[in-house]
Parts: C-alpha cells; structure tokens; sequence
C-alpha cells in the first residue's frame, strides 16, 4: 500500500552513527498511558536513548519517574503544536488526549494538536529522515457500519459532531502522514489503536474500564450508560506496546489495526468488574453521551500476517494487574 511513484527516500542520518545499531527515539505524548510503558519497553534496550516531549495535559512526570536522571533518557516540556528541533532516528507520535472528557475539554486545542503537532513530526521526521509511527484511533472508523472493521473501511465519521475534534484530527493526521510519504519520500508507519487499558491510565478520565475499576474499588455503582449492548474490545498495554515496536520496526507503513479482537457488551464488562473486584458493588443505567459508537471490534489479520502480532493478555488477566495499580493510587487495600 505504498504510493507508487515514490520519490527517493532521503538517507537517514543515523544521528547514533557510531554505533550502528544504537537509535535515539523521540516519543510525542511519552508521559501519558500507553507512551510512559512504551518508554519502559524501549528503554530496556541498552542501545536506545529516549527522548519525551509532553505538554503534561493528560500524562504525568510521575509516570516516567523511574527514568529521570537516566543518561539514557530525557524530558522535555513541549506542546507538539509549537516547531521542535531535534536530532532522532525514530519518532513515536502519541501526544493527543484519549479520552473523550480531556478532548472534547478544549476541541479547538485537540485538533490542533493532531493537525498541527502531526505536521510539526512530519517536518522534523523530514528534516532529519527518521521514520514516524501515528497512533491513530479506531475512532477513523466512527459508527461504523462493517463489522468488524478491516483497514480497509474507510469509516462513518459525523464531521461537525462533538467528537469530530479528535476522529477528524487524527483522519487528517494520517491523511498528513500519507501525503509526507508520497510527496517526500518519509517513512510512514500508521497505527489504528483499538480501545486500551492498564495500569497508570488516569483514574478519573471517564473512560470505561477506568470508570468500572475505581468505581468497583470505592463501592460506588457502576456506571454502564445506556443501551449497555454497545460493544468494545479491550487490549492490554503491554500487547499494545508490543504492536506498536513491531509496526515501526517492520516494512509496512500501515495502517494496521492494534487490538484485542474479545468483544464485550458493557453489561458484560460491568458484570466481570463486579465478579473479580467487587461482588458486593451495584450495576446501575445511566445517560449516555452523542455519536457513541454502538459497536467495535478489530480485524486483526494483517497484524498477525505481516506483523506476526496478536494479544496473548485477556480482559479476565489483565483487569486484576490494573486493580492493584488502582488499589496502590487510591489508598484501598483488598478486604480479604
Ligand atoms: P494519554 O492522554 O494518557 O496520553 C497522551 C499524552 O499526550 C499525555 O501525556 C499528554 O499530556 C500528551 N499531550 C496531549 N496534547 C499534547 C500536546 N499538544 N503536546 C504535547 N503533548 C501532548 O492517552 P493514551 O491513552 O496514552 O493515548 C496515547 C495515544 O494513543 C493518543 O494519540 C491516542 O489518540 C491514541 N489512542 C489511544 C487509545 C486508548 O484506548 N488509550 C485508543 C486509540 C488511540
Ligand atoms: N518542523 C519542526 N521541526 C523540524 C522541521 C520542521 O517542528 O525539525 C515544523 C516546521 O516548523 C513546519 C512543519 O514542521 O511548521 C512542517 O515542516 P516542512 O518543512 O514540511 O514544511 P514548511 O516548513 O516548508 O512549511
Ligand atoms: N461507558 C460506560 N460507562 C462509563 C464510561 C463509558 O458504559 O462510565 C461506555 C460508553 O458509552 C462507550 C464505552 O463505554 O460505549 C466506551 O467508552 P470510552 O469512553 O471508554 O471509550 P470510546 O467511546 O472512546 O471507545
């Protein structure tokens, strides 16, 4: 699915080049959820430095602690919407809140961030010939109206509805990536992330399993919003995290679907929560918000065939990992 009158690539600079092997990797969005345990997986390869850029509107210092002071490893404040110069081989583009409250807050900032920050990598990824990874969404697939959804599904978006910020940003930021790649020859890897989850996602950023977990820890009810039938397919982050190496370190540009193909109602999400966190804890049917997609669930073919990927964590394993990361933040020691 490359372009076919590609122009030449121009030669990587290998700002490592004393050592041929060693690569020094920015990663956008580095101190948020899925980014921090991406930095801790690169960061296990003596022969990576890393670098973070983040804004700290959704992630945290906190989450990269135990790499500060690191001769490896540097943080750097930056919003991606401003230009940034830098010297890398590889760059892992994430920063973009995930959560629908963090980007519906600010829309006008959220878009601005996938069209802007995506162009600023795209011409630093240019300028010194390294090779760029989007996490781009499922969300490009909207409401969709295929099941389950193929790369090829070119998706159900509302353009004007209030999630457009973030499905539109990112379908322009991959929109962006492409034309980087036919027009200048840059090596593109795109990545359409299905819904994720573990430990050190934002307790209170409404999404669901976040939600369901706090709310099995604290005794509050869970909240499904209506219908409850709607579906999602959960991965875990390091799954994701392992996808995610794979597609940049392989030959295809994407766009590859990341996810768990186990899908669930949010009943059946609720009632699991329940069973392995909280027996005791209510169910209760609450409102739900617009343009909510009724059903989600990755084809995952072509990860498995061209990138030799597929999850191995599920829900009934990885929900517990995240309950005690939760039980640590919140204080609530298990009642045994
Ligand atoms: P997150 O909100 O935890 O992390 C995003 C990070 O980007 C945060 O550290 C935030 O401070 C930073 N950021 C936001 N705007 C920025 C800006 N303008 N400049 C610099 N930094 C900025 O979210 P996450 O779940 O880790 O998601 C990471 C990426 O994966 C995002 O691009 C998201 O769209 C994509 N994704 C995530 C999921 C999921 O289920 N978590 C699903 C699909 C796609
Ligand atoms: N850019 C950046 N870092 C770089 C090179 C470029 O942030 O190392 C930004 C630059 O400020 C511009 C964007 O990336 O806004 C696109 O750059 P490109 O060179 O493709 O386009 P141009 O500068 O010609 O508009
Ligand atoms: N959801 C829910 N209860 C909550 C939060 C979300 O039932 O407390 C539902 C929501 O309606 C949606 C699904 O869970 O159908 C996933 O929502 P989330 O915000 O986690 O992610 P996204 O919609 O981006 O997939």
């Amino acid at each position: 699915n490359s372009a076919s009158k590609k122009p030449p690539s121009p030669s990587p600079l290998r700002f490592s080049k004393f050592f041929q092997s060693n690569m020094r990797i920015l990663v956008t969005g580095g101190a948020g959820f899925i980014g921090s345990h991406l930095v801790d997986k690169l960061m296990e390869n003596e022969k990576n430095e890393v670098i973070v850029a983040d804004n700290y509107f959704t992630g945290t210092k906190d989450n990269l602690k135990k790499w500060i002071g690191h001769p490896r490893f540097e943080l750097i404040r930056h919003d991606v919407t401003e230009p940034l110069l830098l010297e890398v081989d590889r760059i892992y583009h994430l920063a973009c809140p995930a959560s629908p409250i963090f980007y519906k807050y600010n829309p006008v900032k959220t878009i601005k961030t996938n069209v802007i920050g995506t162009l600023n990598m795209l011409g630093l990824a240019k300028r010194v010939g390294a090779r760029i990874l989007l996490t781009s969404t499922s969300e490009v697939y909207g409401d969709p109206l295929e099941h389950p959804q193929t790369e090829s599904y070119w998706g159900n978006v509302n353009p004007i509805g209030v999630r457009s910020c973030y499905d539109e940003g990112k379908r322009v930021a991959e929109t962006l990536m492409f034309d980087y790649h036919r027009q200048h020859g840059i090596e593109i890897r795109i990545a359409r992330i299905f819904n994720t989850y573990g430990p050190r996602m934002n307790i209170d950023d409404g999404r669901v399993v976040s939600n369901f977990i706090a709310q099995a820890i604290r005794n509050e009810p869970l909240t499904v919003q209506l219908p409850g039938t709607q579906t999602r397919s959960f991965c875990y982050v390091s799954d994701m995290v392992d996808g995610l190496i794979r597609l940049m370190e392989g030959e295809n540009t994407g766009p590859i679907n990341i996810g768990n193909p186990g899908e669930f109602t949010m009943t059946e999400l609720a009632e699991a929560v329940k069973e392995l966190i909280n027996p005791e804890v209510k169910i209760s049917m609450v409102e739900n918000t617009p343009d909510d997609p009724r059903q989600r669930k990755p084809d995952i073919t072509k990860a498995k065939e061209l990138l030799g990927w597929e999850p191995t964590v599920k829900l009934r394993d990885g929900l517990p990992l995240m309950e005690e990361d939760f039980r640590l933040r919140l204080g609530v020691s298990r009642k045994n």
